[in-house]
């Protein structure tokens, strides 16, 4: 049986500096979360990176499921049906993670940790488990197998999670607020192709941040002009194993335990709650185009931050919610389309 790798986590979306910029520029990269990391701020000082790049070591050390010593791990090995003190960042996380798998028909769930395991995305060896073993998994995953109170957590037996559809997402936002508290008012913060984006560019002009072609990733499909928001981006490329001809990707439908075969390839959500934006990025990607429209319809009543969406069709086609198309810019021989 043969395995290839292919493009590790690579970066889907690249924010574009220009001269005026890099004047008065500081940058730091740091790895966390199996990510290089890299962060850019303008008019400030190194204390500002300094207290950045803590918090990212920080969360990652809290919501690493790998890391035996992490508050995540000390969940999973918990034993069932026992509420457990939770660390109440994690707890606040958690329940924020609930609240999109109840709004997303529970396409985001991160109770998908047994079958990461499975595919080999935990670490171990990738593989394709059998249908025998992935039913038998399945009645592990779903939002029934957490019990949250104010303080507490339990999960039923078997039950694990694993917080990396939203865990960057949410590191960028303590990101953002850390250099907001150290007065930093221009920020380009990139979590591996997951963008966060404080205030403009130095000379007031919107950020620039080329989207990946998720078919041919030296390509862009196009550049969106944006400003102090998160744009969080989940594609089919970013990290899988080829076995037998066939590529199996990293994102995983509760409801099959297969990699999602949405039609969609790459799903960037932008929005100002940098945690929501990771988690639907992951979510739409599960969804597909017409269950994501619905969503992005009804974002309000089901208590959703507003978002707005670039989805790329198999067929290459590019799609933007309302608050995106005349943000956005394609590259020659890109057809793109308003929709919602
Ligand atoms: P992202 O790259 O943000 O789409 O997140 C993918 C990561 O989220 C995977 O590596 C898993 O850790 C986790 N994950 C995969 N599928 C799901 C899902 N359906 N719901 C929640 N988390 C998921
Ligand atoms: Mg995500």
């Amino acid at each position: 049986m043969k395995h290839r790798f292919f493009a590790w986590a690579l970066a889907a979306a690249l924010v574009l500096t220009g001269c005026a910029q890099r004047s008065s520029s500081l940058s730091r990269t740091v790895y966390a979360m199996d990510t290089v990391m890299t962060l850019s701020v303008y008019n400030a000082a190194e204390t500002a990176l300094d207290a950045a790049e803590q918090e990212l070591l920080r969360l990652d050390a809290l919501l690493d499921r790998h890391e035996e010593s992490s508050a995540v791990s000390a969940f999973n090995a918990a034993a069932a049906d026992e509420p457990i003190m939770l660390d109440g960042e994690l707890l606040s996380l958690l329940q924020k993670a609930m609240g999109i798998t109840a709004a997303t028909d529970g396409a985001f769930d991160v109770t998908v940790a047994p079958l990461m395991d499975a595919w080999g995305f935990g670490g171990e060896a990738y593989r394709v488990p059998s249908q025998d073993e992935l039913n038998a998994l399945l009645p592990l995953v779903g939002a029934g197998g957490l019990t949250l109170t104010d303080t507490s957590a339990s999960h039923k037996n078997g039950v694990r999670i694993d917080l990396g559809g939203l865990a960057k997402g949410y590191a960028g936002q303590r990101v953002r607020d850390i250099l907001t508290e150290h007065g930093v008012q221009s920020a380009s913060i990139d979590l591996g192709g997951d963008v966060c984006l404080l205030g403009t560019k130095t000379d007031g002009s919107a950020w620039r941040v080329a989207v990946r072609d998720p078919q041919n990733s030296d390509d862009f499909l196009g550049i969106l002009a944006l400003e102090d928001c998160f744009v969080v981006t989940s594609g089919a490329y970013e990290r899988g194993f080829e076995e037998n001809g066939v590529r199996y990707h990293h994102i995983i439908d509760p409801a099959t335990g297969y990699p999602a075969q949405s039609g969609l390839s790459s799903v960037s959500v932008v929005c100002a709650d940098g945690a929501q934006a990771d988690a639907l990025s992951t979510a739409v990607f599960v969804l597909g185009e017409s269950r994501a429209l619905t969503l992005y319809q009804n974002a309000e009543a089901l208590g959703l931050a507003p978002f707005e969406l670039l989805l790329v069709r198999d067929d290459g086609t590019v799609l933007l919610t309302a608050g995106l198309y005349d943000r956005f810019t394609p590259e020659e021989g890109v057809s793109y389309a308003p929709v919602g």
